[in-house]
C-alpha cells in the first residue's frame, strides 16, 4: 500500500524508509518544510533527500515552501526554546499540509519521518498525527522510527549513502541556539 510520507530530511528518511518497506508499504517521499532557514540550508536538504530518493528509486514530491505562511503559525513564539509549543505549531502546520495533499491526491495514509530524531517528542507527534488525521477523515500511521536503535541506524545509513546531515532542527531560533553553544 502506499503511504504518503512527509520527510523532514534525508537522514530521518533513510530508518523511516527502511522500516516502511519492510511492513510492505511503499513510501511516497513528501518534502514540505518551509520552516528550514537560511535558504542554502534548506538546498542542502533537498538535494539529500533528492539523492536518496535517486538512491533508493523512490518517488519524491517537493511541495511548494510557504514560508510567510510557515512564520504566520509560530508568531510571537520565536523566543520561546526547542521543544516548546513553537514546535507544536510548525509540526501541526507541516503534518497538516501533507495530510491536505493526501487527501486530495487520493491518499488514504500519511506519516512523518519526523519521529526518528531523539529530539522529537514522539507522543505530541502522535497526539499532532491523530487529531488532523481525525479532522480530515484519513489515516495517520504512528510509528516512532527511533525505536529499536532507529537514530542510530539513520547515522550508518546516511554515511553509507553519504547523505548530508544537519547540526540544528531548522529554523532560525534552533540555528542561534545551537551556534550559541545551547
Ligand atoms: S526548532 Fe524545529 S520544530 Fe521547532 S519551530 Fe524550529 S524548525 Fe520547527
Amino acid at each position: 500500500m502506499q503511504i504518503l510520507l512527509h520527510v523532514c530530511c534525508a537522514p530521518d528518511a533513510t530508518t523511516a524508509v527502511e522500516r516502511l518497506h519492510e511492513e510492505g508499504y511503499e513510501p511516497i517521499l513528501f518534502f514540505f518544510n518551509p520552516n528550514i532557514q537560511p535558504e542554502e540550508e534548506y538546498e542542502k536538504r533537498l538535494e539529500a533527500t533528492v539523492k536518496l530518493a535517486n538512491l533508493w528509486n523512490l518517488n519524491l514530491i517537493v511541495e511548494k515552501q510557504d514560508k510567510i505562511l510557515w512564520e504566520q503559525q509560530i508568531k510571537g513564539l520565536e523566543d520561546l526554546p526547542e521543544g516548546s509549543f513553537r514546535c507544536v505549531k510548525c509540526i501541526e502546520y507541516r503534518l497538516r499540509s501533507t495530510a491536505e495533499y493526501a487527501k486530495k491526491n487520493g491518499f488514504h495514509i500519511f506519516s512523518t519521518t519526523l519521529t526518528t530524531s531523539p529530539k522529537k517528542n514522539s507522543k505530541l507527534i502522535l497526539q499532532i498525527g491523530e487529531t488532523i488525521a481525525e479532522e480530515l477523515k484519513i489515516e495517520y500511521l504512528h510509528k516512532d522510527f527511533k525505536k529499536k536503535n532507529g537514530f542510530l541506524r539513520s547515522i550508518e545509513l546516511s554515511k553509507k549513502l553519504g547523505l548530508y546531515r544537519q547540526n540544528y532542527c531548522g529554523c532560525i531560533y534552533s540555528l542561534r541556539k545551537t551556534s550559541n553553544g545551547g
